[in-house]
């Protein structure tokens, strides 16, 4: 299992579809991605393999955009299917997540946002996710994450898509890895660094709790406080 997202100068899609090729080594049941269009965040995801997801998109070019995340299952909740498959999103499909690790207090996240009249389509742990950014989020995407962390159990790694924010990708980690890069074509997040060494050698390792605010421009990585922290990238000097 694992992610990947890109948001620059180039098409996103063929670089999530390349940098998740790069990440089977880690198994996985299910493929998806979220690209934003411009106006819209568009969702492909199916169980299979990611020569299914690969097929359904074109080798990504059903879905132009330069911004998106990607994602390879590993079911850990909910069997393997295409609505459990992610990237999962908030009914209004404003808002798209992948995670990579489990919510462990899940359940009762999911009660609390049923009595406040959210729909759950999936029996993913994964979904509390997308509904709870959607819950919290009043304009301030950071802002919501934080509230977010507070509040969920478990591990993961998580991509991001805010539809208000058309130049901006988020992603955060506690207990599954998550790396980032960046170049002069854009910026990227991926599970490991194989995913992205064809793009860039220049990487930065997030640590726990760590936020991420990505642009086409740099990254900038926050603590929970959402004070920005001053990280040293390294240079990866082998060849996947
Ligand atoms: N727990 C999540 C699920 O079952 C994510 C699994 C993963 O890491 O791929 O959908």
């Amino acid at each position: 299992c694992g992610i990947v997202g890109y948001i620059g100068k180039n098409q996103a899609a063929p670089i999530v579809l390349d940098g998740l090729s790069k990440l089977e080594y880690r198994g996985y049941d299910s493929a998806g991605m979220a690209i934003f269009d411009g106006s819209k965040i568009n969702i492909t995801k199916s169980v299979g393999r990611l020569k299914v997801l690969q097929e359904l998109t074109h080798d990504g070019a059903t879905m132009p955009g330069n911004l998106g995340i990607g994602h390879t299952r590993w079911a850990t909740h909910g069997a393997p299917s295409d609505v459990n498959s992610h990237p999962h999103f908030n009914e209004k499909g404003t808002i798209a997540v992948v995670h990579n690790g489990i919510i462990e207090n899940y359940l009762p996240l999911k009660k609390k946002l049923e009595s406040k009249g959210y729909h759950f389509i999936s029996e993913t742990d994964t979904e509390v996710l997308a509904h709870m950014l959607d819950y919290y989020y009043k304009g301030d995407p950071m802002g919501a994450i934080v509230k977010v962390l507070h509040r969920v159990e478990g591990s993961y790694a998580l991509g991001i898509l805010f539809s208000d924010f058309p130049g901006e990708m988020f992603a955060v980690r506690k207990d599954s890895p998550l790396i980032v890069g960046q170049s002069g074509e854009g910026c990227f997040i991926a599970s490991d660094v194989p995913a992205i060494l064809k793009y860039t050698r220049t990487v930065t390792y997030i640590d726990n709790q760590e936020i991420v605010r990505l642009t086409p421009e740099g990254l900038h990585i926050y603590n929970v406080d959402e004070e920005e922290l001053e990280k040293e990238s390294v240079t990866i000097d082998w060849d996947a």
